[in-house]
């Protein structure tokens, strides 16, 4: 059943495709079968066109390649004659009326002239927005015209709502590209990769949308990562909250950035699967409503790779100001740390190795610096850390109990705990090689 379908309570669902679902003529029919499904999807934001196979390229890289070459100096034509084939194959296979040719003319010359990295970008979404707005018979909005930056570049958020919401007050269908936007100068900027979430999230907040609809090229969520678990069960109903859990922790289909906007304007976003138009995909919400049973955990997910700082002082614990200190050392460094457990005369601070290396020693003789004579420092490496997130966890007790009994029988040793205030997630931090045998010892305790 169309999950949507019908409901009369539903008045307005913003849509975006990602690449995937864009990569050719064939798939730009299943995007407008499924909009047809859906009279209240009104507004669609699309990514560029991505990768129709395996070794295919994207058009986003295409054209920051075009970018590179000519700033190197050397010619472009052969990487952009493959930009201008996507594009002309796609307006050829749904006889489109637009002049697809002149504007990928425009787009080369653009280049040619020296145009700046997120123009050449940019018109990946742009172009693919043209040749979609064709298609559906719905206006055209330049995100330059709606999408704020401020001089530093970043989203001014303000601005773009504003000035969204004005534009789109119309409630006319309308096709607004993804992943840029311009100055108050028309200077365009862009998002980082796979920014078209973040378009698509500010239009479902300027337009008060009932859903904003994210259509990828998975059902949404897996409770782990497939690559360890075989066939992970689907997630069905995840909070913001625990997503952002998750998602810092790895697991990655959507933008950061985009759940902020839309999770403030309490404005639920479904993951949705382009090949698969009947699957309801993941339904992420503030507070997952209307749920009959709720799953003791929602989802597993972790990274190899971290370095813990150990610091040990006698009476640490009474010294006002030393974490401070210590912490201080790692911001002066430009370090972020990720977990920080403490004993009564102990921290330790647990850090990338990757974005620790590089300051290893400076760090190292700082901190020896502070504890001089009545303490010590230790770094050690190779630990992996695998969050455990599920709302379920506040209405169950003993499920660290069951989640550390489960280790103990796979022998797996625990090297750090971590559970938040919140209950919303045991953190474990343990050996590197252990990594994959403690995903498969929690998802086996709790999924079966
Ligand atoms: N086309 C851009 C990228 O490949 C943005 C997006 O797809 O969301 O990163």
């Amino acid at each position: 059943m169309e999950k949507y379908g019908g409901n009369p309570l539903l008045e307005c669902i913003v849509t975006k495709f990602g690449g995937s679902s864009l990569a050719s003529d064939e798939q730009f029919k299943k995007v407008r079968s499924i909009l047809e499904l859906e009279p209240t999807r009104r507004y669609l934001v699309p990514s560029a066109p991505g990768k129709r196979f395996r070794e295919d390229e994207k058009v986003t890289d295409l054209l920051y390649l075009c970018h590179t070459l000519k700033s190197d100096g050397k010619p472009f034509t052969d990487e952009f004659a493959k930009i201008r084939e996507r594009y002309e194959s796609i307006a050829r296979g749904l006889r489109l009326k637009v002049d697809i040719s002149a504007k990928l003319d425009e787009v080369e010359e653009g280049i040619a002239s020296g145009k700046s990295r997120a123009w050449c970008a940019s018109r990946g979404e742009y172009l693919c927005g043209l040749l979609m707005a064709d298609y559906l018979g719905w206006r055209f909005l330049d995100a330059a015209d709606g999408i704020v930056f401020d001089d530093e570049g970043h989203l001014d958020d303000e601005a773009t709502q504003q000035k969204l919401s004005a534009i789109l007050a119309d409630g006319l269908s309308t096709v607004v590209p993804g992943f840029y936007g311009a100055r108050k100068n028309g200077e365009v900027c862009t998002f980082s990769r796979g920014g078209s979430d973040i378009t698509g999230a500010l239009v479902a907040r300027a337009v008060n949308a009932d859903v904003y609809e994210n259509w990828t090229d998975v059902s949404g969520f897996l409770m782990a990562d497939p690559r360890i678990i075989d066939g992970p069960a689907e997630i069905s109903s995840i909070t913001y909250k625990e997503l952002r859990e998750l998602s810092h922790m790895g697991a990655s289909v959507l933008h950061e950035d985009a759940m902020f906007p839309v999770h403030r304007a309490g404005i639920p976003t479904n993951i949705r699967n382009t090949n698969k138009p009947y699957h309801p995909g993941t339904m992420i919400s503030k507070n997952a409503p209307n749920e009959v049973t709720v799953p003791t955990i929602t989802g597993i997910a972790g990274h190899k790779g971290y370095s813990v700082i150990s610091v040990e002082k006698n009476m640490m614990n009474s010294e006002v100001g030393f974490g401070r200190k210590v912490l201080s050392i790692l911001e002066e460094e430009g370090i972020s740390f990720e977990h920080m457990p403490t004993g009564i005369d102990s921290m330790c601070v647990v850090v990338q190795s990757s974005v620790f290396e590089p300051h290893r020693s400076q760090i190292i003789s700082r901190i020896e610096k502070l504890v001089e004579g009545s303490g010590s420092v230790s770094v050690s490496d190779n630990l992996s850390i695998i969050a455990t997130v599920g709302r379920g966890m506040v209405h169950n007790c003993g499920t660290a109990a069951r989640l550390f009994g489960a280790m103990s029988r796979a022998r797996i040793n625990v090297r750090m705990i971590d559970q938040g205030s919140s209950e919303l997630s045991i953190i474990v931090g343990v050996n590197d090689s252990d990594f994959e045998a403690t995903i498969h010892a929690i998802y086996h305790e709790f999924v079966g």
